[in-house]
């Protein structure tokens, strides 16, 4: 999903397709600042083309999966490598005996 600030890029063709954008759905976000919140609008572009929306929605998805297989990695690792840590200093205990 692309979430920009401000709808000025609908006025620029499709980098894709070249097609004409199209405004899928505007919302409004209450964000936190130092000074307290402010109210920011997003705005969902679309492509016209649908098929070439159709495509941007199936990259977007297997991103999102390539994302979410990445992030599962790195926990592992980070998990595995507690473990590690634990083993260390449970042996080092033991050689003190
Ligand atoms: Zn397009």
């Amino acid at each position: 999903m692309t979430a920009i600030k401000n709808t000025a890029y609908i006025d620029i063709p499709c980098e894709r397709c070249g097609s004409k954008k199209a405004i899928a759905r505007t919302w409004k976000e209450t964000i936190a600042t130092f000074t307290g919140t402010t109210e920011v609008e997003f705005s969902q572009i679309i492509c016209t083309n649908a098929e070439c929306q159709r495509l941007f929605n199936e990259n977007i998805q297997k991103e999102e999966k390539k994302r979410n297989e990445i992030k599962l990695q790195r926990e592992k690792r980070e998990k595995d490598r507690k473990d590690v840590l634990h083993l260390r200093s449970s042996q080092k205990i033991k050689s003190k005996i």
